[in-house]
């Protein structure tokens, strides 16, 4: 008996079994969601009796679903036993696929890593060799991990632009117009899967094991070769009616006459955004500006957007810092009238862009302060990512989980 075949159908089909089944099952949701529980504390949360729920916990136990986990501490009297599911009773796989690197990983269902690899590189490319490759990838890391196939319940597969995570498309990369992409990458890894984008689930792992502390109201920005948010409300990521909610970069911004890769003009990103830093950076030099950062015209745009990052994070470089100054200005800005528009608590800033700390955080802040309302900006606080490059994968594992086994909250 493990995690998958409790929560599956009952085989025994007699009515007296499919009640057994149903008590096993929520002993097993209640234990996943609580963390650990005593006797007394399921028989209360289900409504039965104690000896019912001491026969089927039993049960449990010796299949090895669930572990007794140690003596509640009490003072005084006889102190109950506590009792959880078994942390390698079932795994959840994430990854995420970004325009120069991969990370895939698996959790357990304490939601600790078994095995993490990040930021391995991978070209991601619109095209059916890409996802090939991309899935051999994947398949490659589960046999390397150990973790046998048949435990893991589910991926959930980040990707960068538009995701319709209701029906499974992916718009931007992989696209099928024939098959959801879920379907195809299901037969090709043999794993149910879930495709979320990759900025939202940034936002559920900062959420679930990052810099949050119980807020409920959240937006969270990733900064990086294109920008984009993540909204939590009241504990729940905000899709919109098709998962397109979030694309704080392409917000119609400037009157520049700049096209942007989504085919509008004007948007957000075309001033302020890892390409666009790119494009700023070489105009400068060619300007006659001076910068310790040089650029060598065969690197790719995504190399130089590196270069200029960790020029700005490790030399402190003054043009670079300049130009991502005047970029967070304008994220500022909007943000200012994003958080004007659905007043959150808390405003976490992330993506490759978070790691200059102070370089990004205070312009933000500054901007942010400038432009808002003052009851709404008092009522937001700003703070850093913790988890840094691995809270897209972390996301991806918690939202697997919840999708999987808590379906009805999902
Ligand atoms: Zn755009």
């Amino acid at each position: 008996m493990n995690l998958k075949t409790v929560l599956g159908n009952c085989e025994d089909n007699s009515l007296s079994g499919i009640k057994w089944h149903a008590l096993k099952q929520s002993i097993v949701k209640s234990l996943l969601s609580m963390g650990d529980a005593t006797i007394a504390e399921l028989s209360t949360d289900l409504q039965s009796s104690v000896p019912t729920v001491t026969k089927a916990l039993n049960e449990l136990l010796a299949s090895g679903l669930v572990i007794d986990s140690g003596k509640i501490s009490n003072s005084g009297g006889r102190r109950p036993s506590l009792y959880s599911i078994a942390p390698e009773s079932a795994y959840f796989l994430g990854v995420e696929a970004n325009r120069s690197s991969m990370s895939i990983g698996i959790q357990n269902v304490k939601n600790e890593f078994v095995s993490i690899d990040l930021n391995s590189s991978f070209i991601l490319e619109n095209s059916y060799e890409s996802l090939l490759e991309f899935c051999k990838r994947i398949n490659d890391f589960i046999d390397d991990s150990q973790v046998d196939r048949s435990l893991i319940i589910g991926a959930c597969i980040n990707l960068s632009g538009r995701i319709n995570s209701k029906e499974g498309f992916s718009y931007n990369y992989f696209f099928d117009e024939n098959r959801p992409l879920v379907e195809i990458i299901s037969e090709l890894i043999h794993l149910p899967v879930f495709l979320e984008n990759d900025t939202r689930a940034m936002a559920f792992g900062e959420y679930s094991q990052g810099v949050v502390e119980g807020e409920q109201n959240i937006v969270f920005l990733n900064y990086s070769w294109g920008v984009g948010t993540g909204i939590v409300t009241n504990g729940k990521l905000y899709y919109g009616k098709s998962g397109y909610s979030g694309e704080l970069g392409h917000w119609p911004t400037f009157d520049n006459n700049k096209l942007c890769h989504c085919g509008k003009s004007g948007c957000l990103e075309t001033e302020a955004s890892g390409w666009a830093l790119v494009e700023q950076f070489k105009k400068a030099l060619s300007e006659g500006k001076k910068s310790h950062i040089s650029i060598d015209p065969h690197q790719s745009p995504m190399q130089m957007y590196h270069k200029i990052i960790s020029g700005a994070l490790i030399q402190e470089d003054n043009l670079c810092i300049d130009l991502i100054t005047k970029q967070c200005e304008n994220i500022g800005r909007i943000l200012a009238g994003l958080i004007n528009l659905i007043n959150p608590e808390l405003l976490v800033i992330g993506g490759d862009f978070s790691q200059l700390g102070d370089f990004v955080l205070l312009p933000i802040q500054s901007s942010l302060k400038k432009y808002s309302l003052g009851l709404v900006n008092r009522d937001v606080v700003l703070k850093k990512s913790i988890l840094g490059r691995r809270a897209g994968v972390i996301g991806a594992c918690y939202i697997i989980k919840n999708r999987v086994l808590f379906p009805e909250d999902a």
